[in-house]
């Protein structure tokens, strides 16, 4: 597409800020005000791990406190937008760049209704996004999620971890593959420790997490 063309697709349809829903440039992921908000927001992996008990993943990379701008942007996501996943992608890639020889880049799967339903699948999206600028393959197939209409986010720990046993393996053939496995929120942890759980018992030798937002705060 050329750029009289993106021009005129701008104007019949303007590009918005996910996180605030401001217009702008066609070539814009988010607003500057928007962006700044989320570098405010930005934390690192050990402000959840020193939190939480030891995980079965060996490396994490998280972007945001989930709160504001980037509960707003996950919420977008969800709804099928796509600017607030693709800049959360870049920041994730260029934080993982370091830790070179992954093999493949896969996600936290939905039920197939509910991917029925969305038409999308927000945490498959963003690990095509993840693979796309590591310049890594996106391969799913290796997990899957069994039924069930309950809002994890809702739960208590304990029922989160029971929630988590919906997940399933495929019994794909993982030997020897270091593995990057992506979701939206990481909060307590349930969901990506037993699909991390999974994958080495399907043989995978390492599994990395990124998550775009964990449920921590920011200390001021
Ligand atoms: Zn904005």
């Amino acid at each position: 597409m050329n750029r009289a063309q993106m021009l005129l697709l701008d104007v019949l349809y303007p590009n918005r800020c996910d996180c605030c829903d401001s217009r702008i440039p066609y070539d814009r992921l988010l607003c500057d005000a928007c962006t700044d908000l989320l570098m405010q927001q930005r934390i690192s992996y050990a402000d959840w791990a020193n939190a939480h008990p030891e995980t079965p993943w060996q490396q994490g990379t998280v972007l945001f406190s989930y709160a504001d701008a980037a509960r707003t942007g996950v919420l977008a996501m969800k709804d099928g937008r796509r600017g607030f996943c693709r800049f959360s992608a870049k920041l994730l890639a260029e934080s993982i760049a370091e830790t070179m020889d992954i093999s493949c880049v896969t996600w936290v799967p939905v039920t197939a209704k509910r991917r029925r339903q969305r038409g999308y699948a927000h945490a498959e999206y963003l690990a095509h996004c993840i693979a796309e600028e590591l310049g890594l393959p996106a391969r799913g197939g290796f997990l899957t999620e069994h039924a069930g209409n309950v809002r994890q986010h809702d739960l208590p720990a304990e029922e989160r971890r029971k929630y988590a046993e919906r997940f399933r393996g495929t019994g794909a053939d993982l030997s020897g593959m270091h593995i990057l496995l992506t979701d939206d929120i990481l909060t307590t942890g349930a969901t990506l420790r037993r699909c991390t759980a999974l994958l080495l018992e399907m043989g995978a030798e390492r599994v990395d997490i990124a998550a775009v937002c964990a449920g921590v705060h920011k200390a001021d």
